[in-house]
């Protein structure tokens, strides 16, 4: 006879599979952080941490804080609705013609969450004799918006646009309408993609492309407009750019952007931004503001960059690994294996900065590492220090000093 289990027994015994016994040796997420460089409410303890992707130190700026502020005093917190049937506020108008103007598309909306713009834009795009293409290093969020499309998903190898062009000859015919997803800087990796080369290829076979710009907003290209503005591609070749405001516009919230004509349509079918509540008025003023400011202090996103590449310096210099990252936003440390990874997540910890192991989840099993978010709020000193304490660490300086002596010989 089949046996059946309440939630809670099914749920304990997942919990347990995932590695719970794992969590209470000492359990190194959900830090009770309450920003950068602020006591850490159960220890006591004053940390940095490189672990928030506030890349232009924009959530605590006192402009961001007095826009929320006023339009929490204007409006109150909430909607209150969906847009479509219960009507929006100006702020949102501003925020979306801002963010269409700021990446070059004719027109942008926002809903609650970037996870939610990839999960309903690709499942709402794409219908039963069409296809999806996307890398297979895409974000969680793009791969359930491909779980949920009924349309056949297809996954080219990270970053390998031979692969896909072979995969497009192989079965364009096959399928009506096709969309390519990539992202503007991976999540895990900090590499980007070819997207001269891409955009040749989607152009050659007629594909739809999207790029999910979440982390490079603010953090890719000269002004910070993202992959376009970094690869010199005129973004008017992109069909849409998906992003969020809770990266360098340090609110909460997404948005997809594209032609007028494809954003209009969005706003009376698109299943997430119709049955699903405007973004607050509070994070919307939060995240315009900060847009403008990502304009005005130009230096922030020098800062970011300088800060960035320091960090790929120094970690090469002390023979660490870095993997793809191409030294921009996102870099991660890669180690051997998942104890490593968590001994010198907790070394770092117990010295003053906080950078939980990422393992398993979000990255292939066999390459776990620590992922840095650097920030235009770190200064030199702390990332220098960041890397000294990962060099200096006793098993790695061993492996290090054993390569040498290798090499050497
Ligand atoms: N896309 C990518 C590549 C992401 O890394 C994330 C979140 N980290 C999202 C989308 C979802 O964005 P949000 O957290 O704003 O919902």
């Amino acid at each position: 006879m089949t046996k059946f289990n309440s939630l809670e027994d099914h749920a304990t015994r997942r919990f347990r599979l995932a590695g719970k016994a794992y969590l209470e040796s000492g359990d190194p997420f959900f830090a009770p952080i309450d920003s950068l460089r602020q006591e850490a409410a159960a220890s006591g303890r004053r940390f940095t941490s490189f672990a928030n992707y506030d890349y232009l130190g924009l959530s605590t700026h006192p402009a961001v804080k007095s826009a929320a502020a006023a339009a929490l005093d204007t409006f109150g917190v909430g909607a209150l609705a969906s847009r479509l049937v219960g009507g929006q506020r100006s702020l949102h108008h501003i925020l979306e013609d801002d963010i269409a103007k700021f990446i070059g598309a004719e027109s942008a909306v926002t809903l609650v969450s970037g996870y939610l713009a990839n999960v309903t834009t690709i499942s709402h795009l794409l219908g039963s004799r069409d296809a999806l293409f996307i890398d297979e290093l895409s974000h969680n969020s793009i791969v359930s918006g491909a779980k949920s499309a009924v349309a056949e998903t297809i996954m080219f190898r990270h970053n390998d646009f031979d692969h896909l062009d072979f995969l497009l000859r192989e079965r364009r015919d096959r399928y009506r309408n096709v969309m390519i997803v990539v992202e503007g800087l991976y999540s895990m990796d900090g590499d980007i993609a070819d997207l001269p080369r891409l955009v040749e290829i989607k152009e050659q076979h007629n594909a739809w492309l999207m790029i999910d710009e979440a982390h490079s907003l603010g953090v890719l290209g000269e002004e910070g407009r993202g992959l376009c503005e970094h690869c010199g591609v005129d973004p008017k070749r992109v069909d849409l750019m998906v992003g969020t405001l809770s990266k360098a516009l340090a609110s909460c919230g997404g948005f997809i952007a594209g032609k007028s004509a494809v954003i209009d349509w969005m706003r009376y079918t698109l299943p997430g931004f119709v049955y699903s509540v405007g973004l607050s008025p509070v994070i919307s003023a939060a995240a315009a503001a900060a847009l403008r400011l990502m304009q005005e202090e130009h230096w922030r996103i020098e800062r970011l960059r300088a800060n960035a590449e320091l960090f790929v310096t120094l970690a090469h210099e002390a023979g660490l690994d870095t993997g793809p990252a191409i030294g921009r936003g996102v870099v991660p440390i890669l180690f051997a294996d998942s104890l490593e990874t968590l001994d010198a997540s907790r070394h770092l910890m117990e010295n003053g900065f906080y950078v939980p192991p990422i393992i398993q989840i979000g990255v292939p099993k066999d390459q776990p590492r620590l992922r840095f978010f650097i920030s235009a709020s770190h200064t030199q000193e702390e990332i220098k220090a960041v890397i000294d304490l990962l060099a200096k660490r006793p098993s790695i300086a061993a492996a290090v000093q054993a390569v040498e002596a290798v090499s050497a010989t």
